[in-house]
C-alpha cells in the first residue's frame, strides 16, 4: 500500500469534524489575505473554508482541520474526495495523452464516454449521441444551439429560479438571482420565462400572449432545481411539460447538470418523472471532479453538420478517464444503493430536527439531494455558518434554503455525526 493510500484511508475514516483551530484558522486567514487581492472580486465565497485535501467526504483545511463535506465541493465529488480509483485512472491517462482536441481527430477515450452515455441515457432505450464540455454552462450552450438547429426554430423557454449557468445563452435562461445578471444585458433575444411547477403561466401567459408555440425550439428546465433552492416539481408536471413539448413540436432539455450522476438515488433525476427527454445535460459529478460536461441528445437530433459545433478542450482526456472511472466507481461500488439508504437516514434525521426546531420549516429531497427552508435568507445564512464553525460544510440555496449534498460514498457514521451538528447549529442560529 502506497503513502497515498495510507493519506486517504486515514483522513477518509473519520466519522465527525475535527477542528484543531478557531475557523477560519491562522493559515486559512493568509491564504484568504493573498486570495482577495489578487482574485476576481466576482467570486461570490460563500464562507472563509480553505480547502488542502480530501479523501472521501472529508476535507482537511490548511490549518490540519477535518471537516464532514456535505457540498460535495457544489455536488462536484460525486465518488468522494480522490477516489483512488480515479486517482489511477487520472495518473495513468496523464502518463499516456494529456491533450488532443477530439474536435479535429478521433479521440479514443471521447468515443468510450459517448458510448457509456449512450449505454445509460434515459431516451427509453433510443440511441443517444454526445458532445463534451469542460462545464456545465458549455453543456448548455450546446443544447441551445442544437436545439435552434434541429428545429429551426429560435425561441427558448426557462423558469424562474433557475440556474444553468453563466455564458451569455446559459445566463439568458438562468433566473434565480438578478445579480447574475446585473451589468451585462441584452440577454440572448427570444427566451422566455414561465414558473417552475405551475401548470397555467406556460399555455395561458406565455404561449397565449407573447410567442407562438410553434417558434418555440425548447423548453430548458432543472429537473430538480438545485441553485433555486434544491425544489422537487409537483407530482406529474414533467409529464405535463412532455404533453406541451409534444403536442407542438418543442424539445424538452432537461439540465441535469446538478442533479444528475446518481445525486437523487437514480442515474439521473428524469427517470423519477417518469418522462423521456429529448436532450440532457450534464456535468459537475460526471468526472468526480475534472472539468468535463456532456450535452447528449437523442441520436435523431444531432442533425448538425461538419464544423457546426467543436471545442479544443471539451472531452479532454484526463476527463474522461476520470469519467470512465467514476461510471465504474458508482456501478461497482453500489452508489445509488448508498445513495438512498444514507439519504433516507439524513432525510428522517432533518426532519426530526425540524419537529424540535421550528425555525427549519421544509425538509425536501430524494437520496443525496436535501434541502432545507429556514423561511428567510438571514436564519439560512446563519445555520450555514454556524455549521462551517463546527466543521461541517452546507451550502445555501434559493431565497431560504440550505443544500445537502454529500459525495454518494457518504456513510451512515458521517450521516449521524452531521445531524447532531446540524442540529447544535440551527440550535445556535435560534438563539
Ligand atoms: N446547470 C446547472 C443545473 C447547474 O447547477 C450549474 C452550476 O451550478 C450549471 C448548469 C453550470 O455549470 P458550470 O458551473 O460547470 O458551468
Amino acid at each position: 500500500m502506497s503513502l497515498a493510500d495510507v493519506e486517504y484511508e486515514g483522513l477518509a475514516a473519520h466519522a465527525r469534524p475535527k477542528l484543531i483551530t478557531e475557523v477560519p484558522g491562522p493559515e486559512a486567514l493568509a491564504r484568504i489575505e493573498l486570495d482577495r487581492r489578487v482574485t476576481s472580486p466576482s467570486l461570490p465565497r460563500a464562507y472563509p473554508f480553505v480547502p488542502r485535501r480530501g479523501a472521501g467526504s472529508v476535507v482537511e483545511d490548511v490549518d490540519g482541520n477535518v471537516f464532514l463535506d456535505l457540498n460535495a465541493g457544489i455536488a462536484v465529488t460525486s465518488t468522494g474526495h480522490c477516489h483512488p480509483r480515479v486517482v489511477e485512472a487520472v495518473q495513468a491517462q496523464a502518463t499516456r495523452l494529456l491533450h488532443y482536441s477530439a474536435s479535429d481527430f478521433y479521440l479514443p477515450i471521447y468515443a468510450d464516454v459517448c458510448e457509456r452515455l449512450d449505454r445509460v441515457a434515459p431516451f427509453g432505450g433510443r440511441r443517444a449521441r454526445s458532445f463534451l464540455t469542460n462545464s456545465g454552462t458549455e453543456a448548455v450552450e450546446a443544447a441551445i444551439k442544437l436545439a435552434r438547429y434541429a428545429t429551426g426554430r429560435q425561441y427558448l423557454i426557462g423558469f424562474i429560479g433557475s440556474f444553468h449557468g453563466r455564458s451569455m445563452g446559459s445566463v439568458s435562461l438562468t433566473a434565480s438571482k438578478a445579480r447574475y445578471r446585473a451589468g451585462f444585458g441584452p440577454m440572448l433575444p427570444s427566451v422566455h420565462h414561465s414558473y417552475y411547477g405551475d401548470f397555467e403561466h406556460l399555455e395561458a401567459v406565455v404561449f397565449r400572449r407573447l410567442v407562438s408555440p410553434r417558434e418555440v425550439a425548447a423548453i430548458v428546465v432543472e429537473t430538480w432545481l438545485g441553485e433555486g433552492g434544491y425544489v422537487l416539481p409537483p407530482e406529474g408536471w414533467f409529464r405535463y411539460l412532455r404533453e406541451l413539448c409534444d403536442e407542438h413540436g418543442i424539445l424538452l432539455v432537461v439540465d441535469e447538470v446538478q442533479c444528475g450522476m446518481g445525486r437523487g438515488g437514480t442515474l439521473w433525476a428524469i427517470e423519477q418523472e417518469g418522462v423521456v427527454p429529448d436532450i440532457v445535460t450534464a456535468g459537475k459529478g460526471i468526472a468526480s471532479g475534472l472539468p468535463l460536461g456532456a450535452m447528449i441528445a437523442r441520436e435523431d437530433l444531432m442533425v448538425w453538420e461538419l464544423g457546426a459545433h467543436g471545442s479544443t478542450y471539451g472531452g479532454s482526456p484526463l476527463s474522461c478517464a476520470a469519467a470512465l472511472a467514476t461510471f465504474e466507481v458508482i456501478e461497482q461500488e453500489g452508489l445509488l444503493d448508498n445513495a438512498r439508504a444514507v439519504g433516507e437516514v439524513l432525510l428522517e434525521g432533518c426532519r426530526s430536527i425540524a419537529s424540535r426546531h421550528p425555525i427549519l420549516r421544509e425538509v425536501r429531497g430524494r437520496a443525496l439531494w436535501i434541502g432545507l427552508s429556514f423561511g428567510d435568507h438571514e436564519t439560512a445564512a446563519r445555520v450555514e455558518l454556524e455549521a462551517f464553525r463546527r466543521g461541517l460544510l452546507v451550502l445555501g440555496a434559493g431565497d431560504d434554503a440550505i443544500r445537502i449534498s454529500p459525495p454518494l460514498v457518504f456513510r451512515e457514521d458521517q450521516a449521524r455525526a452531521a445531524l447532531e451538528i446540524l442540529e447544535e447549529a440551527v440550535a445556535a442560529a435560534e438563539a
